[in-house]
């Protein structure tokens, strides 16, 4: 839903539905001292795109495989009407690269709830509703949702940099690295 019409639709709402309507998000960090940091910035990302009923689990850790700095998982339930995502970042990344890759994530995310993005098992992904049964067959970089990924992670940092105040922070060199 556009912000708009979320708007529109929240000055039509009475009160009492509005909680009802817009259902918060459930948001977990857990693996870095930048706890409440990094909580508000999944909110912003998931105001953002107007992520509603989330459950986000945002986990930074050394064991992440060679050469991936950060990865996201979605789980939809839809009996229960339970979406849950689990991102894992790796922790050695300086603080900077740690924000990028979680905007970057933060894509995917939006990818999975909207279903433009779904995963069904092993190498089997669906992209704007066309089956890809063997995503290793294309090259990381071409593939479209990546594409949408790297070009918006940086966009998405500034415009929360932007909204905290904080642009100092972009003085960090930033080095380009691969996530999924
Ligand atoms: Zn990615």
């Amino acid at each position: 839903m556009s912000l708009l019409i979320k708007t529109l639709v929240l000055l039509l709402l009475p009160a009492e539905k509005y909680s009802a309507a817009f259902l918060e998000n459930h948001i977990l960090v857990r693996g870095t001292a930048q706890t409440s940091e990094f909580k508000t910035q999944v909110q912003f990302y998931a105001n953002y795109y107007g992520l509603e009923n989330l459950t986000i689990v945002l986990v930074f850790d050394q064991d992440l495989p060679e050469n991936v700095n950060g990865y996201t998982l979605f789980e939809r339930i839809d009996s229960l009407g339970v979406q849950n995502a689990y991102i894992r970042i790796q922790s050695r990344l300086d603080f900077s690269q740690q924000q990028i890759v979680l905007a970057h994530e933060m894509v995917h995310v939006q990818q999975y709830y909207l279903g433009k993005l779904i995963h069904h098992a092993h190498h089997h992904y669906t992209w704007q509703g066309k089956s890809i049964a063997n995503i290793k067959k294309i090259a990381y970089t071409e593939r479209a949702w990546e594409q949408e990924a790297f070009t918006w992670e940086k966009k998405l940092w500034w415009a929360y940099l932007q909204s905290q105040e904080k642009p100092e922070n972009l003085a960090n060199a930033y080095k380009p690295s691969f996530s999924e």
